[in-house]
């Protein structure tokens, strides 16, 4: 038998040992990969982006590697798509690394920091900022390889049924605020709720929160909020431009050869920068049907709000530093980047943005 024939008669699945007894996956090996998400299946943007996510790598890489995507509750609860991943069930999730602050507290930095860093900001960060070693770092302990695999941009301030206009029109409020914005609203005097995006509309529509923030009018209007709250804040001084993570099991991820897996990372990158995209395409859209079509109520957070929520937002995220050894690190990392950023920025894009608006 020819070494030519012999390589082809191996065929698919197949798995050659190598010199020293190294598994080498020839090229004809196919992986079959579950990815997990948090959000509603084919739910607009952050759905489509995991489904977008997952067709890219099987076409990238000529269908050698196939990924089946599994909606919130198909597989698993969207909360414990990190659980899953890190033991395996599924070889890569979709979801967003505020929602793992039980997990390690650092997390929530590479999602999305109350006065952070906005979207071109964080992807400056990670990628060229030493960002994306910290996160590597903190996910090694759980078995998981992290990546960016979306943002959704600048967010939307939230739905509520009263106006806010001073800090004390949030005490006492119950709302669904995810990561460290949650913990701000809490010093401002409010409950913070972690619940899944399928559950926040008969939450707010039952009276169990009586507010709630989500995405941005893209993703509001496609969950029909304004049926069930008044005013339509902004800014989105919470989530400033989350980024949206793909986690990859790190045995699935080193049993790929070498070319697989610069695909599976390089695909990550588009999808990350391709949904942002799509936001900033479709959220004017989006606003212009829930004011004009639904009547909602638009309204922008008085300064002073802003000021004070800027304050306690300071404090709360100094306070995370402190935590432990991991948080404080990634803290000074991004505490570093962002005042840089800030000065660059304020002469730039705000200088740039402020000359438009004239
Ligand atoms: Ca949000």
């Amino acid at each position: 038998m020819k070494r030519r024939d012999f390589i082809k008669g191996v065929g698919a699945g197949s798995i050659l040992a190598g010199v020293g007894g190294t598994k080498l996956a020839n090229a004809e090996t196919k992986y079959k990969w579950k990815m997990v998400t948090t959000w509603p299946k084919n739910f607009p943007g952050l759905g489509t982006g995991a489904n977008n996510l997952a067709k890219l790598i099987t076409a990238m890489s000529g269908g050698r590697i196939q990924v089946k995507v599994y909606g919130a509750k198909e597989l698993v609860p969207p909360f414990e798509v990190f659980d899953a991943v890190s033991r395996g069930t599924a070889e890569m999730g979709h979801g967003a690394a505020y929602y793992w602050k039980g997990k390690s507290e650092a997390a929530q930095f590479f999602a999305a920091v109350p006065y952070g860093l906005n979207a071109q900001e964080m992807n400056g960060w990670l990628y060229h900022g030493g960002g994306m070693k910290l996160w590597e770092d903190i996910y090694a302990d759980f078995n998981l390889i992290p990546a960016a695999a979306g943002n959704t941009g600048v967010q939307m301030g939230g739905w509520f049924n009263k106006e806010i206009k001073s800090l004390k029109d949030l005490q006492g409020l119950k709302m669904r605020i995810p990561g460290l914005g949650g913990e701000v609203l809490k010093r401002a005097g409010g409950t913070p709720v972690s619940l899944p995006g399928g559950e926040i509309y008969t939450s707010l529509q039952s009276g169990a929160i009586d507010a709630t923030e989500w995405v941005g009018p893209y993703n509001d209007l496609a969950f029909g909020l304004y049926k069930v709250a008044k005013f339509y804040y902004y800014p989105g001084w919470h989530e400033p431009g989350t980024t949206l993570e793909a986690i990859i099991n790190k045995k699935a991820f080193a049993a790929l050869p070498k070319d697989l897996q610069i695909i599976v990372k390089n695909a990550c990158k588009v999808v990350n920068q391709d949904m942002l995209a799509e936001y900033t395409a479709r959220n004017n859209a989006a606003l212009h049907t829930l004011v004009n079509k639904h009547k909602v109520n638009l309204k922008a957070f008085p300064d002073t709000v802003l000021k004070k929520l800027s304050k306690l937002s300071d404090e709360v995220v100094a306070e995370v530093a402190k935590k432990d050894k991991a948080s404080n690190k990634v803290y000074t990392s991004f505490r570093k980047f962002r005042d840089q950023a800030r000065a660059w920025h304020d002469i730039s894009e705000a200088a740039y943005m402020r000359a438009r608006s004239l």
